[in-house]
């Protein structure tokens, strides 16, 4: 296929080099002048959309969406199929889908789970959204950039889904942390804790697959200084995303914001650039 590709970060740099190296025409441009091996450098978001099948964008946030779409929705073939891959709010999602729309073009949203080292092995896990025309379009980009690709609705269920998933690992990571902090302090062995709860009814990925503990149970950014893996500064992102989601619609989500809360003031006493199961460390150092 004729692909776009807009935003060659972390995360779109390996994406748009493992869609090059599956042999389709890829043609790339970040505002950052990142040149990606295989990827042919275009000079705007609009030369890069220009005339072609498919046009993937991976950007920050939902402003910037939303200007780049300005830019590209006109420039798309007719009957191209736009795929955006970032993490954004559902409203932009819901505003950028109407206008591709709107253009007669197809649009589906299609944020990842699975960071930057899914992105480089092709193994991320796409949430999408969009008709049903739209998915299957975006399916075999999917089929190169990922594992695997569900399809949950209509536009905006991606993000919907992927910020409802982040809220849980965000709240369980919190919730982990909180009570190895407390099990150290009541002289209880972390190894024997995790042990009994990694075989229990707390068992949850948090626990039993990115342990926050060094040392315990498999090898997690814990046994790495906390060198993410997943950034607290991301969690945060998505966090505020899910309680922003939330007031639009008017849903509770107590445990939601506390974690939102909790997660900015780790981030404002240094967690930056840290993994978000940093949150270990810190609490151990705090008292009530
Ligand atoms: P990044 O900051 O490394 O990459 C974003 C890129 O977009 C940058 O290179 C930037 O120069 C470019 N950009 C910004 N404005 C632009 C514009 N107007 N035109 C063209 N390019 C522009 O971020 P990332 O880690 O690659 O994340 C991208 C998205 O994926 C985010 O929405 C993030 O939340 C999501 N995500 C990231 C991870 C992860 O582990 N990094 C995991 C899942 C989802």
């Amino acid at each position: 296929m004729q692909i776009g590709f807009i935003g060659l970060g972390n995360m779109g740099a390996p994406m748009a080099r493992n869609l090059a190296a599956a042999g389709h025409a890829v043609s790339g441009f970040d505002l950052a002048g990142i040149v990606v091996d295989g990827v042919a450098p275009a000079a705007s978001a609009a030369a890069a959309a220009a005339g072609r099948e498919a046009v993937v964008t991976m950007l920050p946030d939902g402003d910037i969406l939303r200007a780049v779409y300005a830019e590209i929705v006109p420039a798309g073939a007719a009957g191209a199929v736009f795929v955006d891959c970032s993490t954004v709010d559902v409203e932009s999602a819901r505003a950028v889908a109407a206008a591709v729309r709107a253009a007669g073009r197809l649009a589906v949203d299609a944020p990842v789970s699975g960071g930057t080292a899914g992105a480089a092995a092709g193994t991320l896990t796409f949430m999408a959204g969009g008709p049903p025309e739209a998915f299957a379009a975006a399916r075999p980009l999917f089929d190169v950039m990922g594992a695997r690709a569900v399809h949950c609705g209509g536009a905006g269920a991606g993000q919907a889904a992927k910020i409802c998933n982040n809220l849980i690992l965000g709240v369980t990571m919190a919730g982990v942390c909180e009570a190895f902090a407390l099990a150290g302090k009541l002289g209880l062995d972390a190894h024997s804790l995790y042990d009994v709860v990694s075989t229990s009814s707390g068992a949850c990925w948090s626990v039993t697959t990115y342990c926050p503990v060094p040392g315990v149970g498999p090898t997690s950014p814990a046994d790495h200084g906390y060198r993410p893996g997943f950034a607290a500064e991301l969690m945060l992102k998505d966090l505020a995303l899910s309680q922003q989601a939330a007031e639009a619609v008017d849903a509770a989500t107590p445990i939601g914001d506390a974690t939102t809360r909790l997660y900015r003031t780790l981030l404002a006493a240094g967690g930056r650039g840290r993994d978000f199961s940093a949150l270990l460390p810190w609490l151990t150092q705090r008292g009530r």
